[in-house]
């Protein structure tokens, strides 16, 4: 059986993260390390954004960057500035040969393109054509959406992306359109994000919060119908198309730290509930683990803070429940607050003064009944 410090299983965004700081970190280097994925990385299967302060987040691969956000509803649409914040999009084609150029400069980094079968508590990986041991086993594969678990909230997040080529140009590429509520809602939470590359080109997502996926052809008839409305009938061409599901989930997604199989990305509890931005938070999750690593041992899983696990609970019940139209709550939380307030809340980087002020937007009556039920249930 062959012996690694450290084996990565599932070399997606959170496995190849990973990876990536091990091998910019020298204290690594006489580490033997494996990675495990079923696939050759190199295909554009996401389109990654995330919002950040800081330009310390891949910033060579990121193509494109915007600091205006658009927030529309079918009564009102603003456009913030969100300075110093910028939103930023990474392909993922671009992340997979980046990552990977830098991890086969290394010696000690080793590659396998295998199906993984098991993951044992004691530390081996059995793949369709061998057995692996691992001191640590940093794992990304699984089931992550948790549905029909007593207590446990979960929506999905499900999304078909088009990037589209105009004929003429109508985009302004210094502006991206964040949420555009300003579609029919069909009962659901539902909007379409355009991510302008230039005036011809963009990345337009038709997304919708809610507990079943729809039929395939009601995605592609709706993105559709937003272009057509939207961009009065202008002829375009579809460059590339995306499908996506996330999990939005209060589940307590955790690790076996006893046993040294530590999950990360989604599987981790890198997914935040209330909004399905999960690349951010895979950097954080991956800094906490690095830095019990370089200390000495992994003691503790990453888990975001109970009062973030609760505010995203709350929220996920009040888009369940659907007492008032989703868009209203994203209305409340964009119009009515400071934006850079909200994206640092949503980063999960405020304080309890600041956290109340947000709350004190929102629809009280219905948050604060969720708030005691979620309260009660949340593991
Ligand atoms: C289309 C799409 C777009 C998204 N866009 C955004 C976004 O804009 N912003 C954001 O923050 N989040 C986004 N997400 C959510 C999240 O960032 C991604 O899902 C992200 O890829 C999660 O990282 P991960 O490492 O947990 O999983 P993955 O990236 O899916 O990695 C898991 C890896 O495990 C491998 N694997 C699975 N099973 C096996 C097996 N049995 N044997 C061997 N290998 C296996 C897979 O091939 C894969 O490489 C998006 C998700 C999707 C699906």
């Amino acid at each position: 059986m062959e012996k690694y410090d450290i084996i990565i299983t599932g070399a997606g965004a959170a496995g190849l993260s990973f990876a990536y700081k091990l091998a910019k970190d020298s204290f690594f280097d006489n580490k033997k390390i494996l990675l495990l994925d079923k696939e050759e990385k190199s295909v554009n299967d996401k389109t990654w954004c995330f919002w950040s302060k800081e330009n310390n987040i891949f910033p060579e691969i990121i193509l494109k960057k915007w600091n205006k956000l658009l927030i529309r509803t079918s009564h009102k649409s603003q456009i913030f500035d969100i300075n110093p914040y910028s939103y930023n999009l990474i392909k993922s084609s671009d992340f997979y040969r980046y990552v990977l150029k830098t991890l086969h400069s290394k010696k000690n980094f080793h590659f396998k393109t295998e199906k993984i079968e098991e993951i044992r508590t004691h530390g081996s990986v059995v793949t369709n054509k061998s057995i692996y041991h691992g001191e640590y086993i940093f794992n990304s594969i699984g089931n992550t959406i948790i549905k029909e678990r007593e207590k446990v909230i979960t929506l999905l997040q499900h999304f078909k992306g088009w990037e589209i080529q105009m004929e003429r140009p109508v985009f302004n590429p210094e502006v991206a359109t964040l949420m555009d509520f300003d579609i029919d809602q069909k009962g659901d939470c539902r909007f379409v994000y355009v991510l302008p590359y230039d005036e011809f080109t963009a990345m337009v997502e038709y997304t919708v919060f809610s507990e079943n996926l729809l039929d395939r052809k009601e995605y592609n008839a709706e993105l559709e119908n937003y272009l057509n409305t939207k961009y009065n009938n202008q002829p375009y061409k579809i460059l590339h198309e995306e499908f996506g599901v996330i999990p939005m989930s209060d589940f307590k997604y955790t690790s076996d730290v006893k046993n040294s199989i530590i999950n990360i990305g989604t599987l981790g509890g890198a997914t935040k509930a209330s909004t399905g931005y999960t690349f951010y938070f895979i950097q954080k999750q991956i800094d906490h683990y690095i830095k019990q690593l370089k200390k000495s041992k992994i003691k503790k899983a990453f888990m975001p803070k109970f009062k973030y696990r609760l505010y995203d609970s709350v929220l996920l019940h009040v888009l369940k429940e659907k007492k008032v139209p989703a868009y209203t709550i994203f209305e409340d939380l964009f119009f009515k607050s400071e934006i850079k307030l909200v994206l640092k809340f949503l980063s999960e980087n405020t304080n309890i003064l600041e956290d109340i002020i947000l709350m004190s937007k929102v629809n009280i009556p219905v948050f604060s009944r969720a708030m005691i039920r979620r309260f009660r249930e949340l593991d």
